[in-house]
C-alpha cells in the first residue's frame, strides 16, 4: 500500500477561480474542495484513488483524469459522489498497464449545478513494483535496489554500475545530473512476471531510459559478479543513450541501440560467437534492415539478433572508429532511413555494409574477398599479358602486309 497523501487544495482552487474569473465574468462565490486525496497501489492488479469532493453547489458530474507523467492520453474515469462527498475508484492495471516504477500524475474535475467546471490541482505518486521488500543503497546519483543477497551484493552492484559508467564515457557523455535506478530481481521469473505487469514481454533485464530505470535479474551466488558486471552496464547503456540523444533515441535502429548496449558489457557473452557460426553456417543470419524496427519475440531469434548487433557494432567500431558510431547515431536521429543512415555517417549503405561483416568477420563469400582483394593484380597480370600478344598480333599484321605487298 501507498502511503496515502492528505492534501487540501482548497488555496489551489481558488488561485483556479481568480484566474478563470476575469474571463467567466459575474461568477458565484463558489468553489470545489479536494480533501483527503489517497492512492492505494496492488502493483500489478489494481490502484484504488479516493478523495472527498465537496462544493457549495451541487456536483452535477466529477472525474478523476491521470495519466503517466510521459504519456500523451489522459485517463477520464467519470467517478460517482457520494452523500458525504466521498468518491473512490478502482482501476484495473492488469488490463490497463504502466510501466514499473514510472510516475503516475492524476487530479479531478467537478463540473456544479451553475455551469462551471472546477480542476484540483494535479497530485503525482510512484507507481512502484511493492510486491518485495527492497532494500537500497546509492552512491552519488546511482541508487540500487535489491531483496535477495546481502550488503556486499549491493556493494558489488554499485561497483559493476561505476565500472560500466568509466567505460562508456569513453564513448558518449555519461549524463548523472538526473538520479538513476537499478531494481535487480533475484531471478528471471520475478522479473519477466513485473514486465509482462508493465505490458512489455521481454527476456532478460529491460531499461526504461525515459524514467532512468534499469531492470535486471541476478541471483546472489557465485556468478554474480559476472553477471553484474554484464547486465547492469547494459541496462545503463540504454539510459545514459537516452539523456545523451533524447526523443532522437526512439529513431535509432534496434540493431544499434542494443549493439552499443551490448558492447559496454564488462563480460563479452562466450556464446555469441558460436550462435553466430550456426547461423551463417546454416544460412540462417537475421538481415540487419528487419532487425531496425523490432528484435523478433521468439528467444532463440531474439538471442541471435544480440549476438549480431553485438559483433556487428564491434566491427563499425574497428573499421570506422567511436566517431563512426557517433556518425550513424547522427545520422539515424536525423530520422534517416536504416539503409541511408548508414550510407551518410559511414558512405556504405547498411546492406552492403552487412556483406562486408559477413565476409569480414563471418569468413562467408572466400572466393568473393579474394577476388576482390586481387582485382588489382588480376588487372595488371591482364596488361602484363595483353600488351604482348596485342604486339605479337601487331607483328604477325605487318609481316602478312608485307608479304602481300612484296606478291
Ligand atoms: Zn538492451
Amino acid at each position: 500500500m501507498y502511503h496515502p497523501c492528505k492534501l487540501i487544495f482548497r488555496a489551489v482552487m481558488l488561485l483556479l477561480m481568480l484566474a478563470v474569473l476575469p474571463l467567466g465574468g459575474v461568477q458565484a462565490q463558489s468553489g470545489v474542495t479536494v480533501e483527503n486525496a489517497a492512492v492505494a497501489v496492488d502493483f500489478g492488479k489494481s490502484i484504488t484513488f479516493s478523495a472527498k469532493i465537496t462544493a457549495s453547489s451541487p456536483i452535477q458530474q466529477a472525474s478523476l483524469l491521470f495519466r503517466g507523467v510521459n504519456e500523451t492520453i489522459t485517463r477520464v474515469e467519470t467517478v460517482q459522489v457520494a452523500g458525504d462527498g466521498s468518491v473512490s475508484l478502482i482501476y484495473d492495471v492488469s488490463q490497463n498497464v504502466f510501466p514499473s516504477f514510472s510516475s503516475i500524475v492524476f487530479w479531478f474535475q467537478a463540473t456544479l449545478s451553475d455551469g462551471q467546471t472546477y480542476t484540483s490541482a494535479p497530485i503525482t505518486f510512484p507507481y512502484n513494483d511493492n510486491r518485495f521488500p527492497w532494500r537500497e543503497m546509492q552512491r552519488n546519483h546511482v541508487t540500487v535496489h535489491w531483496y535477495a543477497g546481502d550488503d556486499a551484493f549491493g556493494a558489488a552492484a554499485l561497483d559493476a554500475a561505476a565500472a560500466g559508467m568509466l567505460a562508456m564515457n569513453e564513448f558518449l557523455h555519461v549524463s548523472l545530473e538526473e538520479p538513476v535506478n537499478i531494481y535487480i530481481y533475484s531471478s528471471i521469473a520475478d522479473l519477466q512476471n513485473t514486465l509482462l505487469l508493465g505490458g512489455q514481454e521481454w527476456v532478460g533485464g529491460h531499461a526504461s531510459p525515459e524514467i532512468g530505470v534499469a531492470l535486471v535479474a541476478i541471483t546472489p551466488g557465485p556468478s554474480q559478479i559476472i553477471e553484474l558486471q554484464t547486465k547492469i552496464p547494459h541496462e545503463l547503456t540504454h539510459v545514459m543513450l537516452y539523456r545523451a540523444l533524447g526523443s532522437k533515441y526512439n529513431t535509432q535502429p534496434a540493431w544499434l541501440l542494443e549493439g552499443i548496449s551490448s558492447i559496454m558489457e564488462l563480460y563479452p557473452n562466450p556464446d555469441y560467437a558460436r550462435a553466430l557460426e550456426i547461423a551463417s553456417e546454416s544460412d540462417s543470419l537475421l538481415a540487419f534492415d528487419v532487425l531496425c524496427q523490432n528484435f523478433p519475440a521468439d528467444a532463440g531469434s531474439a538471442y541471435l539478433a544480440y549476438a549480431q548487433s553485438q559483433s556487428f557494432v564491434t566491427y563499425i567500431r574497428k573499421t570506422y572508429g567511436t566517431s563512426g558510431l557517433g556518425r550513424l547515431l547522427n545520422a539515424y536521429g536525423d530520422g534517416l532511413s536504416c539503409e541511408l543512415g548508414a550510407t551518410s555517417a559511414l558512405g556504405t549503405p547498411l546492406t552492403q555494409l552487412e556483406g562486408r561483416w559477413r565476409e569480414d568477420v563471418l569468413g562467408q563469400n572466400k572466393m568473393g574477398v579474394a577476388s576482390r582483394n586481387l582485382l588489382p593484380f588480376i588487372l595488371l597480370l591482364l596488361l602484363v599479358l595483353v600488351v604482348p600478344i596485342w604486339g605479337a598480333i601487331d607483328m604477325l599484321l605487318q609481316k602478312r602486309k608485307h608479304a602481300d605487298q612484296s606478291k
